[in-house]
């Protein structure tokens, strides 16, 4: 078991108890502490960097209030700013437009779209009551479009047909025209993902987007990919004006630093995490939340 933070702090600190100021000699080595605590979290290195800068500066000169030790000081400092850096408050969806409101899931293949497109279709119905169709735009893989369908009944949502000989925006532009006719309040349409980034790939995924001109574009990100996740994120975001982000995988081991690297590498809100392959197993997205769980 890792020790929190707080405690780790404790021990560096023992010889400061007193200091009523954080100074840069007295946090230098609490902030080699943070800085193992997040490494540990599997948040990348260019973002601890900036980060423990960051909170240098917000450190340096504050008063060590009443009953806390420095540590639980910079503790403190290093909690609100991993807060504020995840967004600090919860973003959700915005789905106010003409319906269908369309939300186009990209991501790498194995990071959780489809199972997310179904989670979402659960919510989306029981929560806000809304009529939502998917679709998938996977021609690649014939299981993906079953995998779809399968998941799709599970939840009670409608499901739009589609095959391998279509063509991807063919199948999106065909999907949104039975929305319209049906009165579709949602259409969620499923993308084909591939094992890497590769040029194909982004080509196809722009081409959708320019189609379908969706409300919502959510970037779908393991986050047992730790410090991987942060080229992915950089690389999606690039390609498409990305709307928010999907951490899956949530319910694994993973400490939660992927969430700091990919919000910070994007600049964009997480808006939900992926906790359990059934499909009740997602969660908005809690900024203080995530600082907690980073910090152990
Ligand atoms: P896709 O290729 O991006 O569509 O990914 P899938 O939706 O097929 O998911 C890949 C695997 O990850 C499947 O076995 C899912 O059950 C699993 N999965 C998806 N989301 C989660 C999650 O939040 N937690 C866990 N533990 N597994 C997940």
């Amino acid at each position: 078991m890792l020790d929190n933070l707080t405690q780790r702090l404790a021990r560096v600190v023992k010889t400061m108890r007193g200091q009523a100021r954080l100074t840069e000699d007295n946090i230098a080595e609490m902030l080699r502490e943070v800085r193992l605590a997040l490494l540990e979290a599997d948040v990348a290195l260019p973002v601890i960097k900036e980060f423990i800068s960051r909170v240098r500066e917000k450190a340096v000169g504050q008063e060590v209030i009443g009953s806390l030790t420095p540590g639980q000081a910079l503790v403190g400092v290093v909690h609100c700013e991993l807060t504020a850096l995840m967004g600090g408050e919860q973003a959700g969806l915005d789905l106010a437009t003409q319906p269908p409101a369309i939300i186009l899931m990209a991501g790498l293949q194995g990071a959780g779209k489809t199972t997310t497109v179904g989670k979402l279709a659960k919510l989306l119905i029981d929560k806000q009551k809304k009529k939502v169709l998917t679709v998938s735009c996977d021609v690649y893989r014939p299981a993906a479009i079953d995998q779809l369908k399968a998941v799709t009944a599970q939840v009670g949502a409608e499901f739009f047909p589609s095959t391998p000989d279509q063509k991807p925006v063919d199948i999106a532009t065909a999907a949104i025209d039975y929305a319209r006719r049906h009165y579709f309040d949602v259409l969620l349409v499923d993308t084909a993902g591939r094992l890497a980034i590769d040029e194909a790939m982004m080509a196809e995924i722009q081409a959708l987007h320019a189609a379908v001109k969706p409300v919502e574009t959510l970037f779908v990100v393991d986050a047992m990919l730790g410090q991987d996740a942060v080229n992915t994120a950089r690389a999606f975001n690039e390609a498409l004006p990305l709307t928010g982000i999907v951490l899956t995988k949530l319910d694994g081991d993973a400490r939660g630093g992927a969430a700091l690297s990919v919000r910070h590498v994007t600049g964009k809100p997480i808006k939900f995490t992926g906790v359990g392959e059934k499909l009740t197993g997602l969660d908005e997205f809690f900024p203080e939340r995530m600082a907690s769980r980073i910090l152990g």
